[in-house]
């Protein structure tokens, strides 16, 4: 075991400080990494919050993370020592189900081992990228390609994939009308990517405050869902929603957004149960679906196509004691777009 510093949580809802973890040591087939950056996710709060339930403190969050190998196990063939990496939601699998091996990691029958606030395949707690170094089996670490910034390519790892995933699965590309509902840290990534992707893109957002960002990211249309005539100016426009809010919203009013056979998919994991009419759904074969991630080969296509067409994140960089800040600030809505720690400052 080597002891590294890290940032965590003691308790539910208590504040993060700096304090030391465990990692296992490197076995054959890990890679131990240098963390130089890790991005702030939305669910880090949620989970420090034991929003879901069942949360194992303490809690180093943190599965937006890019750095350096430092150092390879005797069976590990895929890096090497100084490579840059990054690691993202998960760190292992059954490997054997059929999502396993159909490269669908992230839906195992056993559930992935979540990168933190999770147990892994021996019952030892994960611990995220709030720290110094990590320990991942090199099956479950990305290459990060040079053109991409360890900085503002940090995000890619969960808000990237979560967006790539079912706008690639969704078909988003030319000809395609995509809406993004909500414009914060997933949302400002599904724009850069279906724009990437080809797609024409409109933002839902509750006001305009966000507007000029919209546009210069890559949003050909930005509406305000707090003005009625919005929902009339859009109806049965788009092929494929992506929501990328947790809170309640007018279901019925976004399902009318959709044209024949469009599909609404649902990112956000609200922390609670939200009533749904299906009759709102009308008859036009419309969908409501959801999407969680996307599978370890899929994050590496993802990484490659954010490197060819420039996409990256939004951040403003602080360092680690700033933390507790920054998780007020995400949850007041206050950041452009997403918070990543500079590791170096753990
Ligand atoms: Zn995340
Ligand atoms: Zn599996």
């Amino acid at each position: 075991m080597t002891t590294v510093a890290a940032y965590a949580a003691p308790a539910a809802n208590a504040p993060l400080a700096r304090t030391t973890v465990e990692r296992r040591p490197v076995g054959e087939h890990d890679v131990l990494i240098d963390i130089a950056f890790v991005g702030i996710c939305h669910s880090d709060i949620h989970q420090v919050h034991d929003g879901w339930g069942g949360a194992v403190f303490p809690m180093v969050p943190g599965h937006e993370i890019t750095g350096v190998v430092a150092q390879v196990g005797g069976g590990v063939t895929k890096f090497a020592v100084g490579d840059r990496v990054g690691v993202g939601c998960m760190v292992d699998s059954c490997r054997t189900c059929d999502n396993c091996r159909a490269g669908l990691e992230q839906y195992c029958d056993d559930g992935p081992v979540w990168t933190y606030n999770a147990l892994d395949r021996q019952g030892r707690p994960t611990y995220g990228g709030y720290a110094e170094t990590i320990v991942v089996d090199q099956d479950f670490v990305l290459r990060f390609p040079d053109a991409l910034p360890m900085d503002a390519g940090a995000p890619l790892l969960c808000a990237g994939i979560t967006t790539y995933s079912p706008l690639r699965h969704w078909g988003a590309g030319p000809g395609k009308r995509v809406a993004v509902v909500g414009f914060g840290g997933i949302g400002h990534v599904a724009v850069k990517i279906a724009h990437a992707l080809g797609a024409e893109v409109t933002v839902l957002s509750q006001s305009l405050r966000k507007r000029d960002d919209g546009l210069r990211l890559g949003a050909d249309r930005y509406y305000a869902t707090s003005d009625p005539a919005t929902f009339d100016a859009l109806a049965r426009r788009f092929d494929l929603i992506l929501n990328t809010v947790s809170a309640p919203l007018d279901f019925p009013a976004l399902f009318d957004l959709l044209r024949r056979d469009g599909t609404m998919v649902n990112l956000g994991l609200p922390e609670k149960e939200l009533p749904v009419d299906l009759r709102t759904l009308g008859g036009n074969r419309r969908s409501m679906s959801s999407s969680s991630i996307g599978g370890i080969a899929e994050t590496q296509e993802m990484l490659d196509f954010c490197a060819r067409h420039g996409v990256a994140a939004e951040i403003e960089t602080i360092r680690a004691d700033q933390v507790n800040e920054a998780y007020k600030r995400v949850q007041a809505g206050d950041v452009r777009y997403r918070f990543v720690i500079d590791a170096a400052t753990v």
